[in-house]
């Protein structure tokens, strides 16, 4: 069975084309700049050279098409008919409390997708343009949601109640929900099969830390907690997002440095970060290089990162009263030795030891626990498109 998956960002269109049989990639690219001048397909087969393809993309349903056209071209296709593919799954950012688990979309899905888009007015609508262009395109082929979102609503109610009033979460849904789901899902289970242990005796910490971070506590295979928030901007520092500061501190920025109300996001969003901190790059390669050549102000973005991603790790020890392994992913997770060693240096308290040398990897599946790590340390590269595709085939 061939599954198609889609990742929709307001001028970005990713996809990979799965066959389930085996779970390999038989393609992947991305339309990029869409709806901008410059857009561009980079389409990926299987074992063959990558192509660009240039084409004026105005829009959401031109880039399926677009993609679709690649997928079956006779030179660098995969597949011979449309008709091959069996579903489509769509990556949604925000489910809110209406979806707790993945679900086959249909008309009532559609609805409560849009209601959901006041919680994540960047995020949900081009999830949903995604949606509506693929339904029309292709009418026939079922297709499924899997929201960022779901996996954290088994945290418990006072893990997500804020400290403001009540009445707030009544009208308004505020509270938090917790981000990058699939992945600490998929990196769970994986920690699970790795250390060859039943997932419902495991007590987990997963740290998804890339160009957006959020940190997981998983109990029992459940989220029980997560750094992100109402919105992704919570948590620990991120490329250029600030994460969880002092709730004054935006009122205070806006009045002395002249920052209008409806600017306030985008600069807590785009200015802040180790980018902010550093003032080097939100790239953790630029800043790691920047720190190497003695700048201070990298050096520092660094520490800050290190340090504010090692206390969730205590805070969720305690919140779920135990730790049997702490897992790393992400682009900076999976491929950062040194900011991994940053975390878990000083951790012997909570079991914690990484050994030098098996930290020095990138990229691939290692048990980096020194040897008596009472808790153990993992790099599980994340997969969500697979995690997907696979909830995709379970639905349909
Ligand atoms: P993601 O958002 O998961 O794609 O992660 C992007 C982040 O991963 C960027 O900040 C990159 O700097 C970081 N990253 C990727 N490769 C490396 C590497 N070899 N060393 C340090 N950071 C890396």
């Amino acid at each position: 069975m061939k599954v198609l998956v889609i990742n929709c960002g307001s001028s970005s269109l990713k996809y990979q084309l799965f066959n389930m049989e085996n779970e390999t990639v038989l393609a992947k690219g991305l339309v990029e700049r869409i709806g901008l001048e410059g857009s561009v397909l980079k389409h990926q087969p299987a074992g063959k050279d990558k192509v660009e393809i240039k084409a004026e993309v105005p829009n959401h349903k031109v880039a399926v098409k677009l993609m679709l056209d690649a997928l079956v071209h006779e030179e660098y296709g995969v597949i011979k008919d449309i008709k091959e593919i069996a579903a489509v799954g769509h990556r949604v950012v925000h489910g809110g409390e209406k979806f707790s688990g993945s679900v086959r979309i249909d008309d009532k899905v559609m609805e409560t997708l849009k209601e959901c888009i006041n919680l994540a007015p960047l995020h949900n609508p081009p999830n949903i343009w995604g949606i509506e262009a693929v339904k029309e395109i292709l009418p026939d082929v079922p297709m499924v949601g899997v929201f960022d979102t779901a996996f954290h609503q088994t945290m418990p109610e006072h893990a997500y109640i804020y400290g403001v009033p009540y009445e707030l979460y009544e009208k308004y849904s505020v509270r938090r929900y917790g981000f990058h789901g699939t992945s600490h899902r998929y990196v769970s289970m994986r920690a699970a099969m790795l250390l060859n242990r039943p997932i419902e005796t495991l007590k987990l910490v997963t740290l998804h830390l890339g160009n957006g971070s959020s940190i997981s506590a998983v109990n029992g295979g459940k989220s029980v907690e997560n750094s992100m928030g109402f919105t992704p901007l919570e948590g620990i520092t991120m490329g250029t997002r600030c994460g969880s500061i002092d709730p004054y501190l935006p009122i205070f920025i806006m009045e002395k440095e002249g920052i209008p109300i409806e600017k306030i996001n985008d600069y807590l969003n785009k200015k802040c970060g180790v980018l902010g901190i550093s003032g080097v790059s939100s790239d953790f390669r630029d800043i790691e290089k920047a720190a190497e050549e003695g700048n201070h102000r990298a050096k520092l973005a660094l520490k800050v990162f290190a340090y504010q991603a090692k206390k969730y790790i205590g805070a969720y020890a305690a919140a779920m009263n135990g730790l049997d392994a702490v897992v790393f992913t992400g682009g900076i997770g999976e491929n950062s030795s040194l900011v991994r060693k940053m975390i878990c240096e000083d951790m012997d308290y909570f079991g914690i030891k990484i050994d030098e040398e098996k930290n020095n990897i990138r990229g691939k599946e290692a048990d980096i626990s020194a040897e008596g790590s009472k808790t153990k340390v993992l790099v599980i590269p994340t997969n969500e498109e697979l995690m997907i595709a696979r909830d995709t085939v379970a639905l349909i």
